[in-house]
């Protein structure tokens, strides 16, 4: 691994990043998708593998969540961007990825899914209804922060309503706003960055880029169809 790490800091092109990605896919080397078989061949030309046993010819992003993405350095640089303190607006990453608004809020989106997975798998989370979020959201853009911002009927306890306010704050102040729909991959990118800056959890790049590498490809059509569950996690 330590050899990953030199070459993720000094990786400048698309190529120095597919060479990472195939060897966090495959750290013992090679393994065909499709037959299983150990043994390939790389086409350099064209950055695919060609399987010895059956022929197909992969790649380590096929069927991945990077599958297809040509710019693998933009995406790369996009998805260690949120494991810094700071967020990020769609339109501040566009101008700094180079990239028209609607693919950077597709690939913002994508990442925030992915490592999602990080925040359900720490025990440091904090279940809010949608519901809660949403009510605190609108006093706090009417400067109401430290207001009553619940009815009597409702019952969350100070833990929840402290991260209710303090996910609230950091929506408003990086996003201005954020729909109910995505509220959850907003929430998720919210508990990261927390993690990363209170350094209590395994926020560490390669890892990060891992989950990058397995299976499982998103499409547009499966990210505008997304919905946050009525409760969300942070
Ligand atoms: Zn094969």
């Amino acid at each position: 691994m330590d050899d990953l790490y030199t070459l993720l800091e000094t990786a400048k092109s698309n190529r120095d990043y597919r060479n990472i990605l195939e060897q966090l896919r495959w750290p013992s080397g090679f393994q065909c998708p499709h037959c299983a078989e150990g043994h390939g061949y790389k086409i350099e030309s064209r950055d695919l593998y060609e399987c010895s046993s059956c022929g197909i010819q992969t790649s380590a992003t096929a069927g991945t969540f990077l599958h297809g993405v040509k710019n693998l350095k933009t995406w790369v640089e996009a998805i260690l961007s949120f494991i810094n303190e700071r967020g990020t607006s769609t339109v501040a990453a566009a101008e700094l990825f180079n990239l028209d608004y609607t693919s950077t809020w597709f690939m913002m989106q994508k990442i925030r899914l992915v490592l999602g997975g990080l925040v359900e798998e720490s025990e440091e989370t904090v279940l809010i209804p949608c519901s809660i979020l949403k009510t605190v959201l609108y006093k706090a853009s009417t400067g109401d922060m430290h207001g009553n911002c619940l009815d009597d009927s409702v019952e969350l306890e100070p833990a929840g309503m402290d991260s209710a306010g303090r996910l609230a704050a950091y929506i408003l102040s990086t996003f201005l706003g954020v729909s109910r729909k995505y509220s959850q991959l907003y929430a998720y990118e919210y508990a990261l960055r927390k993690a990363v800056s209170s350094e209590s959890r395994m926020i560490e790049p390669l890892s990060v880029l891992s989950k990058f590498v397995r299976p499982g490809s998103l499409y547009r059509e499966g990210m505008r169809k997304y919905c946050a569950p009525p409760v969300i996690l942070v």
